[in-house]
């Protein structure tokens, strides 16, 4: 830790930063971050882990927060990482009081059983409460204006210092209040909010938040946290599908209430749909217009949006009659009519396709369903991004800068920055191998052995624990069904398809738990639950193998994926809609071992194709710089693997 570099940090900073130390190129990421948002820009910072990006990050906003009265909202993916801005602003607190608070989904906050029982998602779960509490029908939700001295006390506290939210759960579930209704109401008088991509991006919950937060989005400072999400995440926000299941429950659903013309549609356009999907095997493109066509047949609909708004109106009733008589509100016909809403609003639309694809149910019955694709992530992001005061985008793998900015359509004069990484060069190894891949017509029964030799090579050579994360599933089998397990002197932890997050979350710890026991061996898959989330400080995992480029599967998507960009960023589509999510997940996937500045960590790519400039140029710097190439020869890997430990057992 360099102890001198504190001062020469904006002094406005110092003010705030809690730490008498600072780590290597901290004070850079601080001081880049500082004077972009004081003039009002946005930064687009890459950082490695280690760097202290969250107090960097917090520290250079604060400030101007406090001067120009604007709040600071720090988007991040996973429950932990909103705890640890708390964390961080506690150590702010001592020096300079600031209040914050980390909210969490409503169903996640929610004390009400019917509620909790009846939804399955965020917005059913925002349309239900809402009725529920018009209705008067939650006894957990206060209303804080006529509420007594005990909720404006609680209320007061929040806006007082850093709360997490776990801790104000805690309390409110002693008390019998919602205590999400209990943030919600006091948001307005926080300064920092810890909380999730879609409060933010998804227009339909920003609207509703922003209400609560009696703000706007030029009033606001947005830190986005693990920004190389964002781009999926908003596709996410943006597509839509419709199965032939919702289907038949809209039609069972009419004639239950009485409805034979919405029940004939429900059950003509399903067996419309059903026919048109007889030989499909997958996913198909579809023109939109079929919806039409679809309709013409029908015979009797003349205007489908009237048509449509009749249907959403009808829903929106049986979710009223449903709640009204205490049983679960949801409509299947309100479902149905947002999704064709949609499929008419987004016609014509180059920006989205249509797809209709087939499937097997858990029950192994061929089904199929109707998808509205989004291609373009600045649809949901640009907005977000024009209107706020600035915008702090930051990660470890943001790599090249320029696509990320253009993909998600940064305000032009948006500052770009890598920051050097702190990591002393001697903690970590990055190797290729050579003359080993992945590539379809490579995957030969020779090539997994050959594979597997090169694994042993590591795992014997590693004082603890190895990771293994491979380009899919069926690389992960292949390496499974050659023997990998039997062949291994320590145990392996294995991913499957389908695994509940529970049983991950058991077999990660049981994983870690090997790193004082004589080590383990993890084998997941790379864009995978364990490879993006979870970090493994320390022994819990001292090499990482990142095995083949994970390149999507060449679906119809992918594809228009690729031609929509090449038609944006001419030259770029192949890069941006192909490399490029590849890439993230295998950087993702080979900086876990790599978390605080003390690990050491040997990240060995199992793939030719990480040498190649194409894909190197996408790795960021800190793994990229001091890659080496090593031959596919028996005991070159072994030897570089026991060299790099012994050396840095020898420093301890
Ligand atoms: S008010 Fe709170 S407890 Fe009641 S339904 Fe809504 S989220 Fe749940």
């Amino acid at each position: 830790m360099d102890k001198t570099k504190t001062s020469i940090m904006p002094k406005k900073v110092l003010d705030f930063f809690p730490y008498k130390a600072i780590r290597p190129n901290q004070d850079n990421f601080i001081k880049t971050v500082f004077n972009s948002v004081q003039s009002r820009k946005s930064v687009l910072i890459e950082g490695s882990n280690g760097l202290g990006k969250t107090i960097s990050a917090l520290s250079a906003c604060l400030p101007i927060a406090i001067e120009n009265d604007l709040k600071i909202l720090y988007v991040a993916r996973t429950h932990r990482q909103h705890d640890r801005v708390i964390e961080e602003l506690r150590a702010i607190f001592k020096k300079q009081k600031v209040s914050g608070v980390s909210i969490r989904g409503r169903s996640n906050m929610c004390l009400n059983n019917f509620a909790l029982k009846n939804t399955n998602d965020s917005k059913s779960h925002m349309e239900i409460c809402e009725l529920l509490k018009t209705k008067g029908r939650c006894p957990y939700h206060r209303n804080p204006t006529q509420e007594k001295y005990e909720y404006l006390q609680l209320q007061q506290q929040i806006s007082m210092r850093p709360y997490k939210s776990s801790e104000i759960q805690y309390v409110c579930r002693k008390k019998s209040i919602c205590s999400y209704e209990l943030v919600k109401s006091s948001l307005s008088d926080v300064r920092v909010i810890a909380l999730s991509y879609l409060y933010v991006f998804d227009p339909v919950i920003r609207t509703a938040f922003l209400k609560s937060l009696e703000s706007q989005l030029k009033k606001i400072i947005l830190i986005v946290d693990e920004a190389h999400n964002l781009p999926e995440t908003a596709i996410n926000i943006s597509s839509r599908s419709l199965s032939l299941f919702v289907l038949k429950q809209a039609e069972l659903e009419a004639m239950k209430f009485g409805n034979n013309d919405i029940a004939f549609f429900a059950n003509f356009l399903r067996n419309e749909i059903e026919e048109f999907a007889v030989n499909i095997k997958g996913e198909q493109v579809v023109q939109p217009r079929i919806l039409l066509e679809i309709l013409q047949k029908h015979g009797s609909i003349a205007n489908p949006v009237a048509f449509f708004n009749e249907l959403h109106e009808v829903g929106s009733k049986i979710k009223r009659v449903l709640l009204s008589d205490g049983k679960n509100p949801r409509s299947y016909i309100h479902g149905m009519s947002e999704f064709l809403i949609n499929w008419l609003n987004t016609m014509g639309d180059e920006s989205f396709i249509n797809t209709v694809s087939t499937y097997f149910t858990r029950e192994k019955t061929r089904t199929a369903k109707l998808e509205i694709i989004a291609l373009d992530p600045s649809k949901i992001t640009s907005q977000v991004f024009s209107e706020t005061y600035s915008n702090v985008i930051m990660s470890g793998t943001l790599q090249p800068l320029q696509a990320y900015a253009l993909i998600t359509k940064l305000p032009e004069n948006t500052v770009q920055s890598v920051v050097p990484s702190p990591f002393p060069k001697e903690n970590v190894l990055s190797l290729v191998c050579l003359g080993l891949s992945t590539a379809m017509q490579k995957r030969t029964p020779i090539m997994y052995e050959t594979m597997i030799s090169r694994i042993l090579e590591v795992v014997e050579n590693t004082p603890a624990n190895t990771g293994i994360f491979v380009a899919s599933f069926r690389v992960l089998s292949a390496l499974i069904n050659e023997g990998l397990e039997s062949a291994l002197d320590k145990p392996l932890f294995y991913e499957y398809r389908g695994m509940s997050s529970k049983t991950n979350e058991k077999l990660v710890a049981d994983f870690k738990a090997c790193s004082n026991n004589g080590g383990a061996v993890f084998l997941g898959v790379q864009g995978g639950r364990t490879s993006e989330g979870v970090d493994f400080p320390g022994d819990q995992m001292n090499s990482v193998i990142v095995v083949g480029v994970p390149y999507a599967e060449p679906k119809p998507r992918v594809k228009a994926q690729i031609s929509y960009y090449e038609k944006c960023f001419p030259g770029r589509g192949q890069e941006y809609g192909y490399l490029l999510p590849a890439m993230k997940k295998a950087s993702q996937s080979a900086g876990r071992p790599i978390r605080t500045l003390n690990d050491k960590g040997a990240i060995i790519f199992m793939d030719h194709r990480f040498a190649t400039y194409y894909c190197r140029a996408f790795l960021p710097s800190w793994m990229s710089e001091g890659l080496k190439l090593i031959p596919n020869e028996d005991n070159v890997l072994s030897r570089e693997i026991e060299n790099f430990f012994k050396v840095n057992s020898e420093k301890k």
